[in-house]
């Protein structure tokens, strides 16, 4: 075989629990969007993100929303990408909605690189770069691929249950999510902590460095972001979305764009080394181990 030649896709039999995994609802000029793999902690698959895309997209294109809140449905905000449940599909085919081509027929590490661009790192790129102001609602956990759902918005309200943790170096030896803000969302050694310890980071914690917006009790956190939105809401559509994009554009400046492109690029150099030493682009890691590993550390198990 050359290392060019396409493959045979994988067919892996993949049973979706739900055909809404992202309900959507606009309430007084503010579209609410929310996860609803309320079974799997809002694990995202890829009917997610395609779903979430859309919601954005629908959002973007109503003139009558002003604002986008995005939130997940029961106990969690997001336990992080789906990397077990019965409605993982990977080797599913979807439309991109990059100019990419295919990923399920490509050779070795090709495969998910494809992909990866595409629903990590491009689509968490559209979004935030979506010219509406976007707020985060987050409760209970934000693990791993939940951060870079937060981390796109522009504002992120939390309640006091939540918590915020990407496990995923000492779990997989990955250097961190695809979409690599670690190191613009929290001061460098603090980021180099989250990391390297993979530990969780309670929203009391994270609101010190400015991760987090506000810090509320459970039964408010809908009532504070629709207070945000209402504002916001009330304010002028150009000059929400100019003063976003300032923000964003200094953040470029200081080369985000440029250092998320180079870890993403670690980030697949070490999917391939686990592919080649453990014959898992992951390590073997399920979303079964991943929790109970994840107790282990929190002390509850
Ligand atoms: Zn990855």
């Amino acid at each position: 075989m050359k290392t060019d030649d396409l493959v045979e896709p994988q067919k892996v039999e993949i049973v979706y629990e739900t055909e809404e995994p992202i309900r959507y609802e606009v309430i007084d000029n503010v579209a609410w969007l929310t996860m609803s793999r309320t079974g799997f902690n809002n694990a995202q698959n890829g009917q997610m993100t395609y779903a979430l895309d859309d919601a954005f997209d629908r959002a973007v294109k109503d003139d009558a929303v002003k604002v986008i809140v995005l939130g997940g449905e029961g106990k969690h905000f997001s336990a992080g990408h789906d990397i077990g449940t019965p409605g993982r599909d990977l080797h599913h085919e979807f439309d991109k909605r990059l100019m990419l081509p295919g990923h399920t027929n490509k050779p070795g590490a090709e495969l998910l690189y494809t992909r990866e661009q595409e629903q990590y790192l491009g689509m968490c790129r559209r979004w935030r770069d979506v010219p509406k102001p976007t707020i985060a609602m987050v409760q209970g956990a934000c693990i791993a691929g939940g951060l870079m759902l937060a981390w796109v918005c522009d504002l992120i309200v939390a309640s006091e249950d939540a918590f915020f943790q990407d496990p995923v170096n000492p779990l997989m030896g990955i250097p961190g999510v695809e979409y690599f803000a670690h190191a613009y969302e929290l001061p460098p050694r603090v980021a180099k902590e989250f990391l390297l310890l993979g530990e969780r980071m309670s929203a009391q914690r994270a609101e010190q460095f400015g991760m987090v917006n506000r810090v509320v009790p459970r039964d408010k956190l809908r009532e504070t972001a629709a207070a945000i939105a209402a504002k916001l809401a009330g304010q002028g559509r150009l000059g929400n979305w100019l003063t976003k994009q300032a923000v964003n554009h200094v953040e470029e400046l200081r080369g985000k764009r440029a250092a998320m492109d180079a870890v993403f690029h670690m980030h697949h150099f070490a999917h391939a080394q686990n592919d080649l030493v453990t014959g898992n682009s992951i390590a073997g890691v399920s979303g079964k181990s991943a929790a109970s590993e994840n107790k282990k550390q929190a002390g509850d198990a």
